[in-house]
């Protein structure tokens, strides 16, 4: 099926009950290995927040859940390799296990600059969880970066809180650029 966001065509590639099977699988690990730890998930808005809702629903254990936003899109398809804050995380991680969330993996440097952040406030542990991992665009290896939802191809996707011109990111289901 294909479908239009903004000016581009789009197909679908993952549909939810795909998405949602995998967020029941990675919540079961996720609830074994942070068991007794009280974590902190933070979601990186705006696009995590389809993928953190439904993988909380899954998460078996005490946990809080927070939130932080960055940007380094200028939302269409090119990264502008400038990583903005638009808020800063609210609560105090210190000696906390942390557990990032994030929407997608493509070059890497945005989670990088996440975890480096994330470091400076002396948290106990920073693991992360993407939904999505794009192999073949990663200039950075993450060794934080534990769980992935899907490896994709390396082209432009939306739907499940990912955008294109910030729209899609309503769609149910995840979506691949036509060219
Ligand atoms: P990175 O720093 O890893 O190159 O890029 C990470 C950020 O770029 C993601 O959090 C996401 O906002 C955006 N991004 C990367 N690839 C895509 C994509 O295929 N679709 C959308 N909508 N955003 C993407």
């Amino acid at each position: 099926m294909i479908i239009h966001v903004a000016d581009l065509s789009f197909k679908k590639m993952i549909d939810y009950d795909a998405i949602n099977t995998r967020c029941q699988q990675i919540g079961a690990e996720l609830t074994l290995e942070y068991e007794a730890c009280n974590p902190i998930f933070i979601g990186v808005l705006n696009g995590s927040f389809m993928f953190i809702a439904e993988l909380m629903k899954y998460v078996d254990i005490p946990a809080q859940v927070a939130f932080m936003k960055l940007s380094s899109y200028a939302g269409g398809l090119e990264s502008k390799r400038v990583i903005t804050d638009e808020f800063d995380l609210s609560v105090n991680i210190e000696d906390r296990d942390v557990i990032l969330v994030e929407d997608i993996v493509d070059t890497g440097n945005t989670l990088r600059y996440l975890i480096d952040k994330i470091q400076t406030r002396k948290p106990k542990s920073v693991s992360t969880c993407t939904l999505l991992y794009k192999p073949d665009a990663v200039e950075l290896e993450i060794p934080e970066l534990k769980h992935v939802g899907f490896e994709i191809e390396n082209k432009f996707v939306v739907g499940f809180g990912l955008d294109y011109k910030e729209l899609g990111r309503n769609l149910k289901d995840i979506y691949q650029l036509v060219l």
